[in-house]
């Protein structure tokens, strides 16, 4: 099945996606990731999106969907995807049905998660990962149990994204509201979206969005 996690920046999808990806062999597909590692790796469309992704702007339509497009084409996303990040505008959800109609594939479900905006900021300024195998922590509510300590591979370093601060997330969230949302309406209208409550423990939240896909995959 294919299915998108659809949220503000901070509502969990990365979190979810990470968590149901193995139980149910989807793949995630985080544009933003995608993204991130064009950065570090210097290629061209990285150098094209930085500037906009640390000013928490969304990279233009043309560029995303030709990344999407390529990724879900691979062999490893046959069973099925969950779209994290994309799309996020309205054009990018119509170039998402053709180029899933052209693969002789469908979207299945839209989860949306719900949270509470100033809820979001606090989640986010918070945040950082191991370098090394890319599990989250957060300041606050969940540290490393030893300090400096990577839980999952013993790593002791750790990166916050650029764009994770109060000032940047004004935009971000704002990017959403006026772009991204729009795209709610579309999805009711296909009879395909779901919300979830985003602003409940992670675990319930997991269980819920496992419980939605379970139908479809019976
Ligand atoms: P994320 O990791 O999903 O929060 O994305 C980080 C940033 O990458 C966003 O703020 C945008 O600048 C960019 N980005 C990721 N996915 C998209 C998309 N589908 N369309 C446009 N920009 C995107």
């Amino acid at each position: 099945m294919n299915l998108i996690l659809l949220g503000p920046p901070g509502a969990g999808k990365g979190t979810q996606a990470k968590r149901i990806e193995t139980s149910f062999g989807l793949i995630q597909l985080s544009t933003g990731d995608m993204l991130r590692a064009a950065i570090k790796r210097d290629e061209p469309l990285g150098r094209e999106a930085k500037s906009l992704m640390d000013a928490g702007k969304l990279v233009p339509d043309s560029l995303m969907i030709n990344l999407i497009a390529s990724r879900m084409n691979q062999s490893d996303c046959a069973k099925g995807a969950i779209l994290d990040g994309f799309p996020r505008t309205v054009p990018q959800a119509e170039a998402l049905d053709v180029m899933l109609t052209s693969m002789g594939k469908k979207l299945d479900a839209v989860i949306v998660l719900e949270v509470d905006e100033p809820a979001l900021i606090e989640r986010v300024s918070g945040r950082f990962t191991c370098v090394q195998c890319g599990a989250g922590y957060h300041d606050h509510f969940s540290q490393p149990r030893q300090a400096g300590v990577c839980d999952s591979c013993g790593g002791t370093d750790f990166s916050r994204r650029p764009d994770d601060n109060a000032e940047t997330m004004k935009t971000r969230l704002a990017a959403y509201r006026q772009q991204t949302a729009p795209i709610i309406p579309y999805y009711v209208e296909k009879g395909i979206l779901q919300t979830v409550d985003g602003m409940a423990p992670m675990a319930s939240v997991e269980q819920e969005i496992a419980a939605i896909i379970s139908k479809y995959m019976k």
